[in-house]
């Protein structure tokens, strides 16, 4: 039994069986996964391990250290870092085996001095500025890069790709027009051995395209979608789930104020349950009077200002005992809560609801294949 009586429960099978039908919906285009900030709070180590059992094509991180941490655990699969990188780092990218991306011809320069320096060589990918603003070198800088590239001794140029801003917009314009100057640029290279990529999960969903060999959906792989997925994606699903127990009961009478600040006062005589999650789990603040939990199969609003590690529920007439089981994100019987409601009650995107929970809340992986071979 873990000691934190809050947990995530990670089920790998449904991990499985979405990179299966997402593998069967982009083919022949291969499969970068993106598992960075902990793989969207599911764990990085234990979704890396899958996907290479399941033959994804690359893994995508943000940083060094998220790909450092995943060398150091044995994943082999190529790794591309994607963000913007510090001069002191290169040589890590080659220690680490890991792919970079190139943006400028500054940086170029200061890979090339560096290997040659080293006498060693480092495989990158160059970025593209087609309209994010982020990390991406102009095109005409881009070509610059290129040529400078297919001349070098020891950078080796492995791929060419961008990122769409507004990929989840109804309106696709901006995408379109991304993808105008992405393919433009391609059309003065030679791509023939590079991997081009370009869509993310909307990406994919929205724009789908000829010319990219590669794509990027991290989101969907985790089973949630800012759009309708198409019936071969139907069986999609999120495969995280958050629990905890009740751990305190009592019943309060009629016009008492209930926690912090008493933004909830009881209408009548109830019964109010105490739950050992607050924001110091990541579970936000945001959702004080506004989210709900399900126990017994039931759902129960939250009721007052959520606590740094606790929060109450109005159970009203309903049935909980101490010890009982609590999912705030998940299914219990014919209920259940998901990740995208939590995040409209926040305001948010499902992604940060994701990477909000911390290192306080153990995470349990089932997979019930395992079982079976086990
Ligand atoms: C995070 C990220 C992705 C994945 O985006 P999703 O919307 O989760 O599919 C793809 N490409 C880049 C460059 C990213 O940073």
């Amino acid at each position: 039994m873990p000691h934190h009586p809050t947990w995530i429960e990670i089920n790998l099978d449904q991990l499985r069986k979405n990179i299966h039908l997402i593998q069967n919906y982009i083919a022949p285009a291969k499969y970068c996964l993106p598992i960075k900030s902990n793989a969207y709070g599911h764990g990085i180590l234990e979704i890396a391990a899958v996907a290479e059992t399941e033959k994804v094509d690359y893994l995508a991180v943000a940083s060094l250290s998220e790909g450092v941490m995943l060398r150091n655990h044995g994943i082999k699969l190529p790794i591309l870092v994607l963000g913007g990188f510090l001069e002191e780092q290169i040589e890590d990218f080659i220690r680490y085996s890991l792919d970079f991306s190139i943006s400028s011809e500054f940086k170029t320069n200061l890979v090339e001095e560096k290997l040659a320096a080293l006498n060693q060589q480092a495989f990158v990918h160059l970025k593209i500025e087609t309209g994010m603003q982020r990390v991406g070198a102009r095109p005409e800088t881009a070509l610059k890069i290129y040529q400078r590239l297919l001349k070098s001794k020891h950078i080796v140029l492995k791929g060419v790709y961008s990122h769409l801003a507004c990929a989840d917009h109804e309106d696709q314009s901006v995408s379109l027009e991304q993808m105008r100057v992405f393919k433009s640029f391609l059309d003065k290279i030679h791509v023939d051995d590079l991997l081009i990529h370009l869509s993310n999960s909307s990406g994919i969903l929205q724009t789908p395209n000829q010319f990219e060999n590669m794509v990027r959906p991290g989101l969907l792989t985790f089973g949630l979608s800012t759009q309708p997925l198409p019936e071969c994606l139907a069986g999609v699903e999120s495969f995280f789930s958050l629990k905890s127990r009740v751990s305190y009961f009592k019943v309060v009478d009629k016009d008492k104020g209930v926690s912090y600040g008493h933004t909830y006062k009881t209408k009548a005589q109830t019964r109010i349950a105490t739950i050992p999650i607050g924001y110091g789990d990541g579970y936000r603040r945001a959702l004080s009077n506004k989210g709900s939990v399900l126990i017994r199969g039931k759902k129960y609003p939250i009721c007052g200002t959520i606590c740094m590690d606790q929060l109450m529920v109005d159970i009203g007439e309903g049935e909980a005992y101490v010890g009982d089981e609590v999912v705030l994100i998940g299914k219990q019987h014919e209920q259940s809560i998901s990740i995208n409601e939590i995040a409209d009650h926040c305001a948010t995107i499902p992604y940060e609801i994701l990477c909000g929970f911390n290192e306080r809340v153990p995470r349990f992986y089932s997979s019930e294949s395992k079982l079976v071979a086990g």
